[in-house]
């Protein structure tokens, strides 16, 4: 078998592994994407595409505000709006959760963030009409809102095969040699060699690390989604509670959207997640506690993706410092749909061998080596 020769190999044809791809292949890289099933067929596939900053870590703050600025220009970044609405994010506070909202608030403001704005009872009924009058206040962002997954998938997919990107479906890569300065990687149909390697594998990042010689400790989050029928416009933007799980949204084709931290059932294995109805049962109610007047809208729909989840809930992002020529772009947790834009160009630097553009310390991917887990886990981002 002939060997594919490339400056960068990218495993994992996700949108992370599209959107660095891209990103490379405009600086002048010749990149090969190598993808196991077909683009887009796990996490990204999957997603509620809800695009945000409000509530996130403070460490991820400028990754995905530089994000929601390069969403609003998406038709120049891939030639598609992806079907981006800047509806809003709002997360909603019961009287117990006020507390929650404004140390939040007094938080990103202390960080030096103007974008996230605390609205009382009347704003959050201006809102969202018919929200219950459980809530009382609530945190908003105008300017972000979501997108439309296949879309984003289809247009991303276009600028990187327009930039040259080669992408093979249907290959898993399985083993890995040094040979030289390069990487050679190994799977059904194909012997491709580079001296740079993205580890853009999602839900089996951490397999592929260890191809790599590098033990990064990973779990795997099985999120799960809810659509219903057809209803009639709602305007609202992507909603959000204090404490509980719930993403509630509805979709430019007039569905609703439920999810927002429902885990169902992974198999790494099998490459599936089930769903697990008793936990789908538990989000209906809570979007039916926001949205009282959903509580007869009927569930068509329901599935189950899945990511690599990080014990901090922090995405890995970085040069390996195990494997030489390797970067890490995985591990976002259920939430990096959102920050596709910013994180391709940072990946790109990374690979280029530029940077300075974000601090990337918290995402560097030694924390999760076996010997440092421990010393910060447990700071799941809401
Ligand atoms: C149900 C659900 C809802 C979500 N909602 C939101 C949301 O509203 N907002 C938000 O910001 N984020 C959301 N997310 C998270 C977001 O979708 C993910 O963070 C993002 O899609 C991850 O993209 P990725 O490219 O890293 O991973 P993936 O899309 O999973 O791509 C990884 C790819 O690597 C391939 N691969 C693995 N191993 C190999 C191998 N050995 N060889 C070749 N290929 C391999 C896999 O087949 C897979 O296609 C959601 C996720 C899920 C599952």
């Amino acid at each position: 078998m002939s060997m594919t020769e490339a400056d960068v190999l990218v495993i994992g044809g996700g949108l992370h592994g599209l959107g660095a791809a891209l990103d490379l292949a405009r600086r002048g890289q010749r990149v090969v994407v190598i993808e196991r099933n077909w683009v887009g067929a796990h996490a990204s596939g999957a997603t509620a595409a809800g695009v945000r900053s409000l509530w996130r870590d403070p460490a991820e703050i400028a990754l995905a505000r530089e994000a929601i600025e390069l969403w609003h220009r998406m038709p120049e970044v891939v030639g598609d709006d992806c079907g981006y609405v800047a509806h809003g994010q709002l997360r909603l506070a019961a009287a117990a959760g006020v507390g929650a909202l404004e140390a939040r608030a007094a938080q990103t403001a202390a960080l030096g963030w103007q974008h996230e704005r605390i609205v009382g009872h009347n704003e959050i009924r201006r809102l969202v009409p018919g929200v219950s009058s459980r809530y009382v206040a609530g945190l908003f962002v105008a300017d972000e809102g979501s997108a439309d997954p296949h879309r984003t998938l289809r247009a991303y997919r276009a600028a990187a095969e327009a930039a040259g990107v080669v992408i093979h479906e249907g290959t898993e890569v399985t083993a890995v040699e040094r040979r030289g300065t390069r990487w050679v990687l190994r799977g059904a149909g194909i012997t491709a060699a580079a001296p740079q390697v993205i580890n853009a594998a999602g839900a089996w990042a951490a397999r592929v690390a260890e191809m790599f010689g590098e033990h990064i400790t990973l779990s795997t989050m099985p999120a799960m989604m809810i659509v219903t029928e057809r209803v009639a416009p709602i305007p609202m933007p992507v909603i959000g509670v204090v404490g509980g799980p719930l993403s509630l949204k509805q979709t430019s084709q007039g569905t609703l959207l439920i999810g927002g931290g429902l885990e169902g059932a992974p198999d790494l294995d099998r490459a599936r997640a089930e769903v697990r109805m008793a936990i789908l049962a538990q989000g209906a109610r809570t979007a039916v506690d926001v949205l009282p007047g959903m509580a007869d809208v009927v569930i068509t729909r329901t599935w189950a993706g899945m990511e690599a989840q990080t014990s901090d809930a922090l995405p890995v992002i970085g040069r390996s410092d195990v494997a030489p020529g390797l970067v890490h772009a995985f591990g976002f947790s259920g939430h990096g749909f959102a920050l596709l834009p910013s994180v391709a160009r940072v990946v790109g630097d990374l690979v280029a061998g530029e940077g300075g553009r974000h601090d990337l310390t918290p995402f560097r991917p030694g924390r999760l080596h076996p010997d440092a887990v421990g010393e910060g886990a447990d700071a799941r981002s809401g």
